[in-house]
């Protein structure tokens, strides 16, 4: 396993910290091949076809980044940062992580677009529900104690009636004792197969459609 700086690392870790005001800490990041991959994601509990097109894995404070797909390694440091499938809603972390990733990308060898379903949802409907940009709600949540409580609490005042708690639930992080595609680490797919571990995900979807709906008589109830 190569121990050496992953893809603008330094850099990428500085611009992070300066986005989003959050110290990222120790970082271990690691360039693996398809093999190196499969053992690694093999030691915390997946199968080999698991690793089937996954191009970044994370664990505890490691991370570890295809070598042939280095442009991975910026979304990878910025769940880093406290945006992440521990800490909140995965569907939600991933497409605010990716939401995050492409403000922050400088050229195009930086990022490559993932989890669409998610970004879609985030920069359509919650970001113009809270009048916010990414970078402005990544920051909120990066540097939030509890960032189910934080975003719930942000949904609830833009949208007067909605049921605040039933929203933390629906936002809460995926639980150590559920099936779940981020139990033991979190994973960056380029294009995430349909699979069992998808369906929790889109439970995640259309529990907060119930919120996607609210949207249109929302925003016409602003202008
Ligand atoms: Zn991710």
């Amino acid at each position: 396993m190569t121990q050496r700086p992953c893809y603008k690392q330094a850099e990428f870790t500085a611009r992070i910290q300066q986005a989003l005001g959050v110290d990222l800490g120790a970082v271990s990041c690691h360039i693996v091949d398809e093999d190196g991959m499969a053992r690694v994601m093999g030691s915390a509990g997946w199968g080999r076809n698991d690793a089937n097109g996954v191009v970044g894995f994370q664990l505890g404070q490691n991370v570890y980044v295809l070598d042939g797909a280095p442009w991975t390694t910026l979304h990878e440091l910025v769940h880093r940062a406290g945006i992440n499938a521990d800490r909140l809603n995965r569907f939600v972390a991933e497409g605010l992580t990716e939401a995050v990733a492409e403000r922050l990308r400088k050229s195009p060898d930086e990022h490559r677009p993932t989890y669409p379903r998610e970004v879609a949802w985030i920069k359509q409907r919650l970001l113009p529900l809270l009048g916010m940009d990414a970078l402005q709600l990544g920051r909120i949540i990066a540097q939030s104690s509890d960032p189910p409580r934080t975003l719930a609490a942000l949904m609830a005042k833009a949208k007067p009636g909605t049921d605040e708690s039933a929203l933390r639930a629906q936002l809460a992080p995926q639980k150590p004792d559920e099936p779940s595609f981020n139990r033991l680490a979190r994973i960056t797919r380029p294009y995430p197969k349909v699979q069992r571990d998808d369906r929790v995900a889109l439970g995640a979807v259309l529990t907060l459609a119930g919120m996607t709906l609210l949207l249109p008589s929302l925003l016409r109830g602003r202008a």
